[in-house]
C-alpha cells in the first residue's frame, strides 16, 4: 500500500512552484494533477533547504537526489524527527528496510510521540509478517487519533487477517479524517470484492479523485491474493498498469501472480519491465531469477497431471509422483464429489530457495508446499534433509488445497482450507498425520488454542513465534473432530457453505446444527481429553527424555531399556530428535536383542517415524526374520521419504519385490536405479531386464540386455539371457 501524503490539502493549480512545501506538491500529485505535481517537485529542488530539495526529488522519482539530500538535511543540527521518518519511508519505497527501520527508531529516540515513525514500523513489521505491526499501528493511534494513515494500515491489516468488521471501522474512522483517503476507500472495495458484492461504488468515489491512482486496484489485488483469489488479483493488477502504466510495483506484483498461475511469458515480460524501470525488490529479482533457472526443469504430461522436474532427479521422482497424483485425483474426486476442469501442475524444486521464490510475500504458507489455483509448488525431498520430509504427504496436502479452493472458487477460510488438508494427509496413512509436536502440547497446557471463529489470525499475523504450526494442528484436528463426532461428510457440508460465502459460524450452525461458542467448548473438551495428560506432563517427559539421552550418551543400556518405555508411554507421539524409539533401538542393538530392535522400530515407523537409516535397519530386520512382505512396505515407506540419490533402496526393494514375483513393482524399482546412473549400471540394466523377462515383456527385456551389453560387453548372465530371449519364439509387449 502506497502511503498518504502528510498533508492532504489540496493546493490550487495557480500556486507558485517556488512557494509550495512538499505536502502541497503530494497533494497534488495524490489528486490527480500529475504535471503540476511534477513542476510543484521540480520547483522543490530549486529550494535553499535540503529537506525541501530531498522531497523534490523523491517526488520527481530520483533516487539517489533524494536519498543525498536527505543525508544534507539530517546533518543540520536543528533537523526534526519527523524528516528521518520521511527518509524512512524514502528507503522503504526503495527496498532498503533496514536502514528505514534505524531512521524510525533514531526518530523515536528523538521525539518518543512521533506517531508517524510507528506507521513506518508498522510497514516494515506488515511487510514482513511479524506479530508487531498491529501494536505499532495502536500506538500511533494512541498518539494521533487523527492521523488517517494510521487508521487505513489498520483496515488494510484487519482485512488481511479476515477482520471483516474491523477493516471496515477503521478504513472509515479513516475517511472519516481525510475525505481523500483513497487507500481506505480501497479497503472497502476489496471488503466488496471478498464478499462477492460489486465494488464499483468505491472506486467512482476514488477515481472521481484520482482517476491515475493505480494503487488503489493494486492494493485490492493484494487482499484478493491474500485471500487466494489469484485470478481476481490478476484483473485488478491489470487495472492498476492500465490506469497508471508507471506503476512498476504492480507490474512485478501481475508478474508474480501470473507465475502462480503457471505462466511463463508475460510474467517475464511484466517483472522484466519492472526490473529495467529499477524497481528491483528482492520478490522481484528473485522471480527472474527463478524463471531463468526454469531450463534445468523438465515437463511431464498426461491428460490430468502436468509434473515439472529439475533434470538432475527427474527419472527418480518421476514414477512415484505420477502415480500418486493419480491416486489422489481418483480418491477426491470420488470423495469431494467433483472433477478438475484442467490438468493440475506440480513443480518440484530442489533448491528449497527456488521454492521460498515461489510463496514470496505469502504469510503462514510454504513450510513445504503451496497452491495456487491448480499450480503446486513444493520442495524436493533433495531439498531437504533425509527424514526431514514426506512428498506424500505433502502432496495429498497440496491437492486438497486444489479441490477445495475450486470447489469454493477460492472462498474458504484459510484455516479451514489448511485443517481440511491437514486432515487428509492423516486419511492417506496414519503414519502422515500432523503429530501433536511440543508446541501443541504447550499451547494446549497454556490454553491458547483459538477460538474457530477467529483461527483465521494464527496463520496470517501470528502472536507467538510458533502459532502458525500451532495452528495448522488445530485447524487439522478440529476436521478431525467433526469427521469422527459428524461424519466425513459434514466436512464437505462445510466446503460448500463456504462457497455459499457463509461465514464460520454459520457453516458450523448449519452443518452441525450448534453454534461456534458450543463447538468451540466441545473441540476444546476432546481435545484435551486427547492430549491433556500429555500437555500436563509435558516438562517432566522433557526432564525424563534428558535423562534417557544422557544414559544412551554414557552407553548405559540398561537404564536405557528399563526407562525408555515409560517415557515413550508418556508421550508417543514424540519421533523428531532424540526421540525414545530410536535410543532404545540403539541400545537393544548394542545387546544383540533383534527382535526387541525390530519391535521397537516397528512402533516408530507406526508413529509416523520416518529417518531412512532405522526404516532400512527396520527393513533388514524384517528380512531377516522372514518377512519379507514387512521388508517391502517398509522399504516403500521411504519411496516417500527420500527416493533421490539412494542406490541401494532402489536396489534392495527391486530384489524383494521380484523374489515375491511382484514384477511391476521390481520393473519400477530397477528402472528408476539403472535411470540414476548407479556404480554398477550393467547390473542395473541386467536387473531390469530380468524383471522384464519375467513379466513376460520380452522387447522390453531385450532392449534392457542390450544397454547391459552396451555398458559392459562381456557380461556372462547378460549375453545367457539375450541367447534366451533369441530363443523365445513369441514376442510380445
Ligand atoms: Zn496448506
Amino acid at each position: 500500500m502506497r502511503r498518504a501524503p502528510i498533508l492532504a490539502l489540496l493546493m490550487t493549480c495557480s500556486l507558485a512552484a517556488s512557494a509550495a512545501v512538499p505536502a502541497d506538491c503530494w497533494a497534488l500529485r495524490k489528486h490527480g494533477h500529475a504535471a503540476e505535481a511534477l513542476s510543484c517537485f521540480d520547483g522543490l529542488t530549486q529550494s535553499a533547504d535540503a529537506y525541501n530539495r530531498a522531497e523534490g526529488f523523491w517526488g520527481l522519482e530520483e533516487w539517489e537526489q533524494a536519498g543525498a539530500q536527505f543525508e544534507l538535511a539530517l546533518k543540520q543540527t536543528k533537523s526534526p524527527a519527523s524528516w528521518r521518518v520521511r527518509y524512512g519511508m524514502l528507503l522503504h519505497e526503495r527496498f532498503n528496510n533496514t536502514d528505514a527501520a534505524k531512521l524510525y527508531e533514531e526518530a523515536l529516540q528523538m521525539d518518543p510521540s512521533n506517531a508517524e515513525a510507528y506507521v513506518g514500523l508498522a510497514i516494515l513489521s506488515a511487510d514482513g509478517f511479524d506479530d508487531k505491526a498491529e501494536d505499532y499501528l495502536k500506538k500511533a493511534i494512541e498518539l494521533d487519533p487523527k492521523l488517517a494513515e494510521a487508521h487505513e494500515w489498520m483496515a488494510d491489516l484487519a482485512l488481511a487477517n479476515d477482520d471483516t468488521d474491523l477493516a471496515v471501522a477503521e478504513a472509515d474512522k479513516a475517511i472519516a479524517l481525510e475525505n481523500d483517503a483513497l487507500d481506505a476507500m480501497a479497503i472497502h472495495a476489496a471488503v466488496e470484492l471478498i464478499a462477492d458484492r460489486p465494488p464499483d461504488a468505491w472506486f467512482a468515489k476514488i477515481q472521481a479523485i484520482n482517476p491515475g491512482y493505480g494503487q488503489a486496484y493494486a492494493n485490492v489485488a493484494r487482499q484478493l491474493e491474500l485471500h487466494y483469489r489469484y485470478e481476481d488479483a490478476v484483473t485488478y493488477y491489470r487495472k492498476a498498469i492500465e490506469v497508471e502504466p508507471r506503476l512498476w510495483s504492480a507490474h512485478s506484483a501481475l508478474g508474480i501472480d501470473l507465475m502462480r498461475l503457471g505462466k511463463e511469458d508475460e510474467p517475464f515480460h511484466e517483472l522484466e519491465l519492472s526490473y529495467n524501470n529499477d524497481y528491483r525488490d528482492t520478490a522481484t529479482v528473485n522471480s527472474l531469477k527463478l524463471l531463468d533457472s526454469y531450463k534445468n526443469f523438465e515437463t511431464f504430461k498426461d491428460k490430468t497431471t502436468v509434473l515439472k522436474l529439475n533434470k538432475t532427479e527427474a527419472t527418480q521422482l518421476l514414477p512415484y509422483m505420477q502415480a500418486e497424483l493419480h491416486t489422489i485425483l481418483a480418491t477426491y474426486e470420488k470423495k469431494y464429489h467433483m472433477t478438475l476442469t484442467g490438468p493440475v501442475q506440480v513443480e518440484v524444486y530442489p533448491d528449497h530457495d527456488d521454492f521460498a521464490v515461489r510463496t514470496t510475500g505469502m504469510p503462514g504458507l510454504g513450510a513445504l508446499g503451496v497452491t495456487f489455483g491448480q499450480v503446486i509448488a513444493m520442495d524436493s525431498p533433495s531439498a531437504r534433509k533425509p527424514g526431514d520430509f514426506n512428498w506424500g504427504s505433502t502432496l495429498w496436502h497440496e491437492m486438497s488445497h486444489v479441490f477445495i479452493l475450486t470447489a469454493t472458487n477460492h472462498r474458504v477460510p484459510r484455516w479451514f482450507t489448511e485443517g481440511l488438508a491437514v486432515h487428509e494427509e492423516g486419511q492417506r496413512s496414519p503414519e502422515w498425520r500432523t503429530r501433536a509436536t511440543p508446541d501443541v502440547l504447550i499451547a494446549i497446557r497454556d490454553k491458547k488454542l483459538l477460538p474457530v471463529s477467529s483461527l483465521d489470525r494464527g496463520f496470517v499475523y501470528p502472536e507467538y513465534p510458533t502459532q502458525v504450526n500451532v495452528s495448522y494442528f488445530q485447524g487439522g484436528s478440529i476436521c478431525d473432530y467433526i469427521q469422527e463426532k459428524w461424519g466425513e461428510d459434514k466436512l464437505l457440508d462445510m466446503v460448500h457453505s463456504y462457497a455459499r460465502l457463509q461465514t464460520t459460524a454459520q457453516a458450523i450452525q448449519q452443518s452441525l446444527g450448534i453454534s461456534a461458542e458450543q463447538f468451540d467448548r466441545q473441540y476444546l473438551a476432546w481435545i484435551n481429553q486427547k492430549y491433556g495428560a500429555e500437555a500436563a506432563h509435558f516438562d517432566e517427559w522433557k526432564d525424563k527424555l534428558k535423562t534417557l539421552v544422557a544414559a544412551a550418551e554414557q552407553q548405559q543400556y540398561d537404564t536405557v531399556l528399563q526407562q525408555g518405555p515409560a517415557v515413550i508411554a508418556m508421550y508417543p507421539e514424540y519421533v523428531d530428535d532424540a526421540n525414545a524409539y530410536e535410543l532404545v533401538a540403539a541400545a537393544d542393538r548394542a545387546r544383540g536383542d533383534v527382535k526387541a530392535e525390530a519391535a521397537i522400530l516397528t512402533a516408530y515407523e507406526h508413529e509416523g517415524g520416518q529417518m531412512p537409516d532405522d526404516l532400512k535397519r527396520l527393513a533388514t530386520l524384517q528380512e531377516a526374520a522372514g518377512q519379507p512382505a514387512e521388508a517391502v512396505a517398509t522399504l516403500e515407506r521411504l519411496n516417500y521419504i527420500y527416493p533421490v540419490k539412494d542406490e541401494d533402496l532402489h536396489r534392495r526393494l527391486g530384489d524383494l519385490l521380484y523374489a515375491q514375483k511382484q514384477y511391476e513393482g521390481a520393473i519400477r524399482e530397477y528402472s528408476v536405479l539403472a535411470a540414476s546412473n548407479p556404480v554398477d549400471k550393467a547390473g542395473a540394466q541386467f536387473d531390469l531386464a530380468q524383471a522384464y523377462f519375467a513379466a513376460g515383456q520380452m522387447d522390453k527385456a531385450e532392449d534392457s540386455v542390450l544397454g547391459a551389453l552396451e555398458t559392459a560387453p562381456g557380461y556372462r548372465p547378460a549375453q545367457k539371457l539375450l541367447l534366451e530371449l533369441q530363443k523365445t519364439p513369441v514376442k510380445s509387449n
